[in-house]
Order: structure tokens, then C-alpha cells, then sequence
């Protein structure tokens, strides 16, 4: 897909209307504030963001939304900071999923309608950005340029999705708590595995990402 707008006219016919441009530029600072600099992952994120919660419906995701909405990143970083910033989604309300696939992706739930819509943020956008601003030798600078007005169809697939979610990922109480037969630490939310008719975690069934090296420093 080439440039639709052409350089200098980027800025007359982008396709967002100046309210929604001060709010964007306000949720941009925001976002920005909340990662430590502004990138062109901010951009994107919260252009991600923006679209994503138009698509499901939600206008208001910090207030009276804020229980309807879920949130499924599939990357770790840049852009995913900006999707918390701009939804309020986080692990710690276990409102954002991260899923481990290394794709710019995310896929917005309406957790009262079930309406999900998952976008995708499109490998030919990198090379629109720079078309967009030749001027612009720094590469990262246009990107961060062009993505704030390219139409959310270049930046952008989405596609509705059916998504579910089980009992034990929904924010609330914790549904369950057993202690590990091996290890003796409490495991939460069904995340125990059953080994052989013991309960144990996942780091004990499965292996773990961490190997304890001396035990418990506190034991006596
Ligand atoms: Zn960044
Ligand atoms: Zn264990």
C-alpha cells in the first residue's frame, strides 16, 4: 500500500477530527509520561487503543466502562504501556492478558456485550511513515510523525473475534487457592496442575523459569 496522502498534505487530509486530535495528543502525553518517552510504540498504542475501543463500543474505559473491558496484548513493549495508559487495563486488575506471540497485536473485549475486535498494526505502515515525511532523515521521528495521522486503514487490519474467558481469568476474588504438594507454595485461580493425583504448581509440574540456587534464606 502506498502513501494515500502524499507529504505535504499528510496534516490537511488526515482523517481525525480536531477534538479527537486534542484528546489524542492529550492520551499521547499521558501515555508517553507513563513509559518514560515518546515513541513511535506510543503512537501506535494509543492509536491502537483509540480504535480498538470505538470498535467495542466503549467511550468512557476509565470510568463508567471501566468493568466492561478487557484487554489481550500480544507484545511486550513499546505499545503495550500505551494500551495500558489509554484503556486503564492492567495485569494487576487482571484486565490486560498478555499473550506471549511477539506480534503487534491486541484484541479489545466488551466484557457486557462479548463484542471483541482484534487489530493488528501493519508491517507496510514503517515504509508509509518514511514516504510521508522524506524531509524527516530520522526514521523513528517520522514514524512517530506519520502514525499520529495515517488513516487507522493504513496503520491498521481489525477483525471481529470471539473470545472467551474462563471463570478463573476474570477480575475478582481469587476462585480457588491450594498449597503445591511439592513445594508447599499457595497456587491461585486454578492454576494448579494434577500430577499423578497431587496438586502441584506449574513450576514444580512443568518447570519453571527460575532455578533456586541456596533454598530459603529466611529458613532456620
Ligand atoms: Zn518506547
Ligand atoms: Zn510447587
Amino acid at each position: 500500500m502506498r502513501c494515500r496522502m502524499r507529504s505535504n498534505h499528510c496534516r490537511l487530509m488526515h482523517n481525525i477530527g480536531t477534538d479527537i486530535m486534542h484528546d489524542f495528543e492529550t492520551l499521547l502525553r499521558e501515555s508517553a509520561a507513563l513509559h518514560g518517552h515518546l515513541c513511535p510504540g506510543q503512537v501506535l498504542g494509543v492509536r491502537m487503543s483509540l480504535l480498538g475501543l470505538k470498535s467495542i463500543g466503549v467511550d468512557d474505559p476509565k470510568g463508567r466502562d471501566r468493568k466492561s473491558i478487557m484487554v489481550f496484548v500480544e507484545m511486550d513493549r513499546c505499545a503495550t504501556d500505551a494500551v495500558q495508559s489509554v484503556t486503564g487495563c492492567s495485569l494487576g486488575k487482571r484486565t490486560m492478558k498478555f499473550m506471549d506471540y511477539g506480534k503487534m497485536a491486541a484484541t479489545f473485549l466488551n466484557l457486557r456485550t462479548g463484542r471483541a475486535v482484534r487489530i493488528v498494526a501493519r508491517e507496510e505502515a514503517r515504509n508509509i511513515a518514511r514516504e510521508c515525511f522524506p524531509a524527516v532523515t530520522d526514521p523513528y521521528a517520522a514514524q512517530v510523525e506519520a502514525y499520529k495521522i495515517m488513516p487507522d486503514a493504513e496503520l491498521f487490519s481489525a477483525a471481529d473475534v470471539h473470545v472467551v474467558v474462563r471463570p478463573e481469568d476474570m477480575p475478582g476474588r481469587p476462585l480457588s487457592r491450594v498449597p503445591c504438594a511439592r513445594c508447599g507454595e499457595y497456587v491461585q485461580d486454578r492454576r494448579e496442575q494434577k500430577i499423578d493425583g497431587d496438586l502441584l504448581c506449574r513450576p514444580c509440574a512443568l518447570g519453571g523459569y527460575y532455578r533456586i540456587l541456596d533454598g530459603d534464606r529466611y529458613a532456620e
